[in-house]
């Protein structure tokens, strides 16, 4: 049988079963994690820079003794800054180690100008000279708050800043102090996080997903062959064994390939025998006569036919009844049944007629054995009566090369002559 395509096969839902899930878990899990990890970035850094910024800030004011004060003496447009008596920008070698070590950006005021700073363009020149933005400038310098900013441009890098403002020793606000961290390298630093977060989870989802695939692989697997179990039995095939896999788990499919072998039973039971007497009926007895012909063409086997008759069974019924008139026929049904067992079948062939095919048997030894089973069908007496039953055989062996109808007619002819020649007896030729 080939193998059926199904539209939405067992194979395929199975497969959206498992899959849309695990995709949907792998989706969440690396959403929740990364949105964690995003805001643990986030603090961790926003707590760096603000301890950076206190480190840097003490640093400056550790080493330099005196306030803040700046003055442009060569009028360069860029003023020298000095902290007391010492000039603090031009030579940024502690500032450049500072941020070098803490991995961040420092730039250091004066007013809102940035006169001491890491931050670099692309060809390396200092972002000396530049002011801070116009929010920084109200709330740190105006307002004197130290504050921390997660998206704020810092020389048009978006950027984490923590802002500080730097007071003279009179309490004056002399400019500020800034530590940023870019955004990109934040997103570089969460990323080293995400990344292994994500191969796990991928890794995680392909193994469970290998797992469920081969596990419902298997279920479908079974099904396919209970279906293909169902096929067989459905196009009359009720001798097929129930494949070994249906039975090796104690489950549905097993139960379910049990109730189709207890309904392909039934079914047969109500095609191939007669509901009277038990015997196998005339639809059994024709398909039996064609396989038994091929197999003796193939392989020369010799057999022989035979149609039986009850005499005179109408009067049975007439003087004893229909039930009567059943009972009789049971009653040769078990004498025909058991007379042929080992020799061959015996079936209803209609009404009070029955067929038997002998098996592997030339004609003489067919007789032989069909006079047991006449004499035993007339140890059969209507009860209660002086009634015997006796039958009529017409026997014949299956020539070579002929058809069943052929052989069935000569024993039909049989079976006549035998009525003509006074009933109870075997015609064979
Ligand atoms: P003969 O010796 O020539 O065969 O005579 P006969 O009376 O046996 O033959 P006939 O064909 O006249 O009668 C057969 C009878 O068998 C008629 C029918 O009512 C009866 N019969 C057929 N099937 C059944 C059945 O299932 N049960 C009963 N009780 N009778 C049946
Ligand atoms: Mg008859
Ligand atoms: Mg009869």
């Amino acid at each position: 049988m080939a193998k059926k395509k199904f539209s939405n096969s067992l194979n395929s839902q199975m497969l959206r079963m498992t899959l849309i899930p695990l995709t949907l878990m792998a989706i969440i899990i690396i959403s929740v994690s990364v949105s964690g990890l995003y805001q643990l970035v986030a603090n961790k850094t926003k707590e760096e820079l603000i301890r950076d910024a206190q480190l840097a800030q003490y640093v400056l004011k550790e080493v330099y003794v005196g306030d803040y004060w700046a003055e442009d003496a060569d009028d360069d447009g860029i003023p020298e800054m000095y902290k007391g008596e010492q000039r603090i920008n031009g030579e940024d070698t502690m500032v450049d180690d500072l941020a070098k070590m803490l991995e961040i950006d420092i730039s250091v005021f004066y007013d809102d100008v940035r006169l001491i700073t890491t931050l670099k363009d692309s060809d390396g020149n200092r972002a000396i000279g530049t002011s801070a933005s116009v929010i920084v400038k109200k709330e740190v310098l105006e307002e004197g708050a130290s504050k921390f900013y997660s998206n704020v441009l810092v020389y048009d890098r978006k950027s984490y800043a923590y802002y500080m403002p730097l007071f003279s020793e009179t309490g004056d606000i002399n400019g500020m102090i800034a530590v940023s961290r870019s955004q990109e390298s934040v997103k570089q630093e969460l990323l080293q996080y995400i990344f292994p977060i994500c191969v796990t989870c991928g890794l995680t989802a392909f193994l469970m997903g290998y797992i469920m695939i081969y596990f419902n692989r298997k279920l479908a697997g079974r099904i396919r062959k209970m279906d293909k179990y169902m096929n067989t039995l459905a196009d009359g095939n009720f001798d097929v064994d129930m494949p070994r896999e249906l039975m090796l788990e104690d489950d549905e499919i097993k139960h379910l390939a049990n109730d189709g072998k207890r309904m392909a039973k039934a079914i047969q039971t109500l095609v191939e025998f007669d509901a009277l007497t038990g015997l196998n009926n005339r639809r059994y007895a024709d398909k039996k006569l064609e396989e038994i012909r091929v197999r003796s063409v193939e392989s020369g086997i010799r057999y022989c036919v035979c149609i039986s008759d009850i005499d005179f069974f109408k009067k049975v019924n007439d003087t004893f009844g229909h039930e009567m008139g059943d009972y009789v026929l049971r009653k040769v049904a078990g004498k025909l049944k058991a007379g042929m067992v080992g020799k061959g079948i015996a079936a209803r062939w209609g009404g009070e007629e029955f067929l038997l095919i002998f098996e592997n048997r030339e004609l003489d030894i067919a007789r032989r054995e069909l006079e047991i089973i006449m004499d035993e069908v007339r140890t059969i007496w209507v009860p209660d009566s002086d009634r015997q039953i006796t039958m009529s055989f017409g026997l014949t062996a299956l020539e070579p090369g002929e058809t069943v109808d052929e052989a069935l007619s000569r024993a039909d002819g049989n079976l006549y002559e035998a009525k003509e020649g006074g009933r109870d007896q075997i015609v064979c030729k």
